[in-house]
C-alpha cells in the first residue's frame, strides 16, 4: 500500500501539485465522473492505435516490412480497421459503459485529496499497479486457456487473428472486456494509488496492450528498452501458439511457470 500523499518533495512536486490543482479545481466533475474509465479506455484506445493505422496501411513499403512481426502477411486494410473500430464501440456503448458506470456510481461522493502525489510516489505505484495487474491478468489469462468452458465462452473471440493488429487488443468478447477493466480498477484499488497515478496507470496500460498487438517490432518498442517487458514479439507469439506466453506485459511469471517462448 502507497503511503499518505506528501506532495512538493522533489523537484517535480510543484509541477505536478500545479497540474492536479489545475485538475481537481477545473475538471472535479469529469474527473469523478461514472463515464470516466470507460471512455477514456476507448479513447486513449482509439488515439494510441492511430500512428499504427497509419504503418499500416503503408505497411507493404520494403523499409516497414523489415519492423513487422509476420513479414510475410500482407498489413490488415482499412476495412478490416474500420469493421473492428465499430464492433468495439458498440461493445462499450451497449455493456461496458453502462456496466462500469455502475460500478462506479459510489465513487462520485469521494473527496479528491488536496495533495498531489510526489514523482517518486507516481513512479512506484504506477509499477506496483503494473506489476499487480500483470499477475492478475497471467493467472486469469491461464483459466481462460486452461478450463475449455471459459475458453469458448469469454476467451476465443480474441483468438480469431493469428496475427492481431493494434485495435484487435480489445476485440475481445464483452466478458472478456469487461474483467480487464475490473482487474486494471482492482489493481489501482488495491495499491490504493493518488487518482493522478491511476490515470496515468491507466493510459501505460492501455499503450502497452496496443504495443502488444500491433504486429510490429519497432526499434524504439519499450520492451527494447526495458528488457523484462516482452513485447509484442511476446504476445504475438502467444496469438500464433496458444499455449505460451500468459503475461501481458513483464515476463517473469511465465519464465517461472514455463511457459515462456521467445521465437
Ligand atoms: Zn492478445
Ligand atoms: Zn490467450
Amino acid at each position: 500500500m502507497s503511503a499518505p500523499f506528501t506532495p512538493r518533495g522533489t523537484p517535480c512536486g510543484p509541477l505536478l501539485q500545479n497540474l492536479w490543482d489545475y485538475v481537481r479545481n477545473e475538471h472535479d466533475g469529469v474527473l469523478l465522473s461514472p463515464y470516466l474509465p470507460a471512455i477514456c479506455a476507448l479513447l486513449t484506445h482509439v488515439a494510441f492505435c492511430a500512428p499504427f493505422l497509419v504503418l499500416d496501411l503503408f505497411g507493404a513499403s520494403e523499409w516497414l516490412r523489415a519492423w513487422r512481426i509476420s513479414a510475410e502477411e500482407p498489413p490488415p486494410p482499412l476495412r478490416a480497421w474500420l469493421g473492428c473500430l465499430w464492433k468495439i464501440a458498440v461493445q462499450y456503448l451497449t455493456v461496458v459503459l453502462p456496466v462500469t458506470a455502475l460500478l462506479q456510481k459510489p465513487r462520485g461522493h469521494v473527496r479528491l485529496p488536496e495533495s498531489s502525489p510526489t514523482i517518486w510516489q507516481l513512479f512506484v505505484d504506477v509499477f506496483a499497479c503494473l506489476l499487480l495487474f500483470d499477475t492478475l491478468f497471467f493467472f486469469w489469462h491461464l483459466c481462460l486457456h486452461r478450463f475449455p468452458w471459459l475458453y469458448r465462452n469469454i476467451h476465443q473471440q480474441h483468438h480469431q487473428h493469428q496475427a492481431p493488429f493494434a485495435l484487435q487488443a480489445q476485440d475481445a468478447s464483452t466478458s472478456e472486456l469487461l474483467s480487464l477493466l475490473l482487474l486494471a480498477r482492482f489493481s489501482a484499488w488495491f495499491v490504493n494509488c493518488h487518482p493522478l497515478t491511476e490515470i496515468l496507470f491507466h493510459i501505460l496500460n492501455t499503450w502497452l496492450a496496443v504495443e502488444d498487438h500491433s504486429g510490429y517490432n519497432l526499434p524504439w518498442a519499450l520492451h527494447r528498452l526495458l528488457p523484462f517487458l516482452g513485447g509484442a514479439p511476446h504476445h504475438h507469439t502467444h496469438h500464433s501458439r496458444h499455449n505460451v506466453n500468459f503475461a501481458p506485459y513483464f515476463t517473469h511469471w511465465d519464465h517461472l511457470f514455463g511457459t515462456y517462448s521467445w521465437e
